[in-house]
């Protein structure tokens, strides 16, 4: 089988130094938020140019106190995109305030900006765009809508480690920004780990508080804050992954430009497009079909693993009935939620495995495919 993502292969390459750095940190006996955050920290804000980041115990934390740290909470509004992995939007109702979902652009996936404006009132505190699949947002636009409402600006940044925007990097586009340590994130861990970017070192220190029981000393409580740090180990998996990310990154890269040209021809398949000014990190490949449960098991029965972000935009989604959206509503996240396909990727898929990708889907192409889009 060929996996969609290839996580063994990924941590046996470091798996070596790994297992020394694990021994390191049992001798040292400090577990949590020890050395090795710190210098994740360190390495992570001097690489993004910002004044602060702050290791926390996952991506929806790291959602989550950004929230809380700047101040939003009940009676503000949110503005973000229905086609993302839920916690993008369970951290804006955990903070108390309300997801405002506006449609898509159907190119990139990502917030249609021409839309966002006619969102905003009076109640809008911020906006938190998501850099899609490792593809960064337009954040031009959004900056100048930021700065025209005074409203925040956040990037949900946890499938972006490493995407550059007009050169610059995600996480140092707009207020504060969210990365998740996730294991089959394109910078991940063996198990749970996020982080918090921001140049709002005020904020930076109060998220510090709470993410440790809004405590400076032991024992000293200022503020009501929550359990959500990082682990050593976690650290030093990251510290070795964090070397290599240019890297991998490239690799993804140049795995899927061989995807588009390959794939170019085939009609049954819409490819992903990259917009003006950016650099993905493709966390994942993602193409539209039209009857994607025939394409899935036309690639499954060939020992193909794909997968589905996201079958359900989260303006329909049962926890989400209170806010009175319906069906229609958004209809370019609607389309796209029943299209997308992800096919395999990652640093280690092999040149004979992506061969054998793309052979299966022109295979389909020749036999059922070609009645067009
Ligand atoms: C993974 C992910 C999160 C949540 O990160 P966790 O570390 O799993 O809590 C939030 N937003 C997006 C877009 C994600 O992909």
């Amino acid at each position: 089988m060929i996996p969609l993502i290839n996580l063994r292969r990924q941590f046996a390459f470091i798996k070596k130094e790994l297992m020394q750095e694990i021994e390191e940190v049992i001798e040292s006996g400090q577990y949590i938020l020890g050395r090795r955050v710190k210098e994740l920290e360190e390495k992570i804000k001097e690489r993004l140019e910002v004044s602060d980041a702050i290791g926390v115990g996952n991506g929806t934390d790291a959602l989550l106190l950004i929230l809380e740290g700047f101040g939003i909470g009940p009676g503000d509004e949110v503005i973000t995109t229905p086609f993302t992995f839920f916690a993008t939007a369970e951290a804006i109702s955990r903070a108390g305030a309300k997801p405002v979902f506006v449609d898509i652009d159907p190119v990139t996936y990502n917030l249609d900006m021409s839309r966002v404006e006619e969102a905003i009132t009076p109640r809008t505190k911020a906006i938190l765009p998501v850099h899609l699949f490792g593809q960064p947002a337009d954040m031009e636009p959004l900056q100048e809508a930021a700065r025209r409402h005074s409203l925040f600006l956040f990037e949900d940044a946890c499938q972006a480690f490493g995407a550059t925007y007009r050169g610059k990097p995600v996480g140092s586009l707009g207020d504060a920004a969210s990365f998740s340590f996730f294991p089959t994130k394109n910078l991940g861990t063996l198990g749970d780990g996020g982080l918090v970017a921001t140049s709002h070192q005020g904020v930076a220190e109060r998220i510090r508080l709470l993410r440790q029981h809004g405590s400076r000393r032991k024992y000293e409580h200022e503020k009501i804050g929550m359990n959500s740090r990082l682990d050593e180990i976690h650290a030093a998996v990251l510290l070795l992954a964090l070397k290599e990310i240019d890297q991998w990154n490239r690799l993804r890269r140049e795995k899927v430009a061989i995807y588009l040209a390959e794939l170019a021809d085939l009609p049954f398949l819409t490819l992903p497009r990259v917009g003006e000014g950016r650099e993905p990190v493709w966390h994942l490949f993602s193409v539209e079909v039209e009857s994607r449960e025939m394409v899935r098991k036309f690639l499954q029965d060939r020992g193909i693993e794909t997968g589905v972000y996201y079958p359900l935009s989260l303006h329909l989604q049962e926890a989400y009935r209170s806010l009175g959206y319906k069906e229609g509503d958004l209809p370019v996240a609607e389309r796209v939620s029943k299209r997308i396909l992800a096919l395999p990727l990652s640093p280690f898929l092999s040149e004979a495995e992506q061969e054998q990708v793309i052979s299966a889907l022109r295979e389909y192409g020749k036999k059922e495919g070609g009645s067009g889009k």
